[in-house]
């Protein structure tokens, strides 16, 4: 079992809250230290210079400030419109100490919350006060942010991340680890078992994660749909733990298997932003997506080499843009139906010719472009380029060879999607037909009806809309029915395991035939043999792309398929 160390227990509302007092006389201060020591932990000003000073360093953990006005040096009330005045502090409740009638007025209008006459009252009405001003201030800030997620009762990721930095100001010296708990296609859970169960299952996860925070100490918060994170004391292993989380939520719903998966950021850099650290431990809980037999990733040297250079990517990609350091390749698609294979069309394929790395693969940038949103710059630009392409090559051999450029899923959240990509069509003097899009399988996957709805528009609009990656997500084959494609692009990994050391070409048969039900041409991409091209043909599969016939190439490399189909 756990250790239990008090040091590193955090709840916000259990520790100390601490009082500045200011004053300069002795008596007074051991007055108020005997009344309110037992309850607050009281940092002592003697002067105003004092308190600024300290304010300026700890105002983070100070909760309220008593100030005397009678000081030597700055008086009280320019020691309170100095704090009033400082953006850092300035909503620090003040309480005044003044025997004085006349100030009274002055310090209210610059922003004191309260007085305390002198002589002191009796030390629980002041107290009383403190304690008072102290939840209204507090019951202000927290009002400012909807403090806790309604489903799991557990923090949301805004107050956690401030929680998170308040712990970090009281365990200065603890050792700290970010993790990030996921729930596997999540999404799925929900689909098949419905949302009830999946609400379930995220208040047990909830559950579970809140126990664990209270033995260990730290804070949780569930940060969006199935992701939970949590700011620990650090500890060197997280078996056990991961193992009492999966066992207590992984029985349900059926004999379905929920798993989960974790990353951790050990011993975080405190440097750095809060949202980078977890950020990091997303990073490691990536790395083992889909990995069943290691669920527990750690932020490690790869994987920090890799957000360098994602960094570099992304500090690079407005120059490159305008550089044109990105080039469009193209790969030819081969009819196998006829007689002879015969060229239909290509599909345009980015690189980036980056001027310090050389050539890079869109492998590695376009996951990166995904998630921060360049990707929607980067394809325009891409589609620009092709749509530019096709109309030279119509000028130059006069033939028509739609090309087939790929859309993102973010893409298809563009509001001006449509106008964009008519501007690039009618600026080439094209029309729809000429631009074929390729969107993913799994754009599908969530907010399904949305994303439907979208590219029936595109596809009224007069453009050809195949589904790329057919097989590789998860979506039901009953959606083929009604999903708005006019052909389906087989995923790769399909064409290689068919054809792979343990030979079984049954599952490719079955989807061609099933595509072919649905009236859907197949498009087999990934084909690199001369016998995968044979029995592809046989089983009816319509298109091929891949190696066998060539890899993506430079547009001016392109044209001798071009010149070889006339
Ligand atoms: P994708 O759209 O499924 O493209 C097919 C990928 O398979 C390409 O990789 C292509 O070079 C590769 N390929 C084709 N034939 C063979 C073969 O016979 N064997 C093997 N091993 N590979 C083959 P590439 O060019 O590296 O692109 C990877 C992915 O990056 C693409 O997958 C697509 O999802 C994305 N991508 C590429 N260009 C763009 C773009 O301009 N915009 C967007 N949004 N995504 C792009
Ligand atoms: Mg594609
Ligand atoms: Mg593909």
């Amino acid at each position: 079992m756990l250790t239990e160390d008090k040091k590193t227990r955090f709840r916000v509302y259990e520790e100390k809250r601490r009082i500045l007092l200011v004053e300069d006389d002795i008596v007074n201060r051991e007055m108020l230290k005997e009344s309110l020591g037992g309850t607050y932990n009281i940092v002592i000003a003697e002067t105003g210079e004092d308190a600024l000073s300290i304010l300026r360093t700890q105002y983070e953990t100070i909760s309220i400030v008593l100030l005397d006005l009678n000081l030597p040096g700055i008086k009280g009330v320019e020691v309170l419109k100095r704090i009033k005045a400082n953006p850092a502090y300035s909503h620090l409740p003040v309480i005044v100490m003044t025997s004085e009638g006349e100030a009274e007025v002055e310090c209210l209008t610059l922003g004191a919350i309260d007085f305390i006459p002198k002589p002191y009252p009796p030390s629980k009405v002041i107290l009383a006060r403190i304690l008072r001003t102290v939840e209204l201030s507090e019951d202000r800030d927290i009002l400012r942010v909807t403090e806790r997620d309604n489903l799991t009762g557990l923090y949301n990721k805004e107050f956690f991340y401030r929680y998170a930095q308040q712990f970090d100001l009281y365990h200065k010296d603890t050792k700290t680890d970010a993790i990030v708990l996921d729930i596997n296609r999540f999404s799925t859970i929900n689909e098949r078992f419905g949302k009830a169960c999946g609400d379930e299952i995220l208040k047990r996860v909830a559950e579970k994660a809140l126990d664990y925070v209270n033995e260990a100490g730290g804070i949780v918060c569930r940060s969006d749909a199935d992701t939970f994170m949590f700011y620990c004391p650090h500890r060197d292993e997280y078996e056990a733990m991961f193992k009492e989380m999966s066992d207590y939520t992984g029985g349900t719903p059926g004999d379905y298997r929920i798993r989960l998966r974790m990353g951790v950021y050990s011993d975080v850099d405190k440097t750095l932003d809060i949202e980078r650290r977890f950020d990091r431990a997303k990073m490691a809980a990536d790395k083992v997506r889909g990995n069943l037999s290691k669920p527990i990733g750690f932020y490690n040297s790869e994987i920090h080499e890799t957000e360098v250079l994602a960094e570099q990517l992304i500090d690079d990609f407005s120059s490159a843009i305008r550089e044109k350091q990105f080039a469009v390749f193209y790969q030819p698609k081969y009819n196998i139906r006829g007689e002879k294979p015969h060229l239909v069309s290509s599909e345009a394929l980015v690189r980036w010719n980056h001027s310090k790395l050389g050539m890079i693969s869109p492998g590695v940038f376009i996951p990166l472009f995904e998630k921060n949103g360049l990707i929607q710059e980067l394809d325009r630009y891409v589609w620009s380029e092709t749509a530019a392409q096709i109309r030279k090559w119509k000028e130059e051999y006069n033939v028509t060879l739609p090309v087939s450029v790929n859309v993102s899923r973010i893409d298809l959240y563009d509001p001006e999607l449509t106008e964009k990509l008519q501007k690039i069509i009618d600026g080439n003097g094209l029309c729809a037909g000429d631009l074929v899009l390729e969107i993913t399988e799994s754009a599908y996957t969530e907010n399904a009806e949305q994303i439907i709805e979208r590219v029936k528009n595109l596809r009224n609009m007069g453009f050809k809309i195949e589904m790329d990656d057919f097989g590789s997500g998860y979506s039901s084959l009953s959606m083929l029915s009604y999903l708005p494609i006019d052909a389906l692009k087989l995923d790769m990994h399909f064409i290689w395991s068919a054809f792979g050391e343990r030979k079984d070409t049954r599952l490719l048969e079955a989807m061609i035939g099933l595509a072919a039900l649905f009236k859907l041409p197949t498009i087999a991409e990934g084909v690199e043999t001369e016998e995968q091209v044979t029995a592809l043909e046989k089983m009816g599969c319509d298109i091929v792309q891949g190696y066998y016939f060539s890899r993506p190439v430079p547009a001016e490399e392109f044209e001798k398929f071009i010149k070889k189909a006339q």
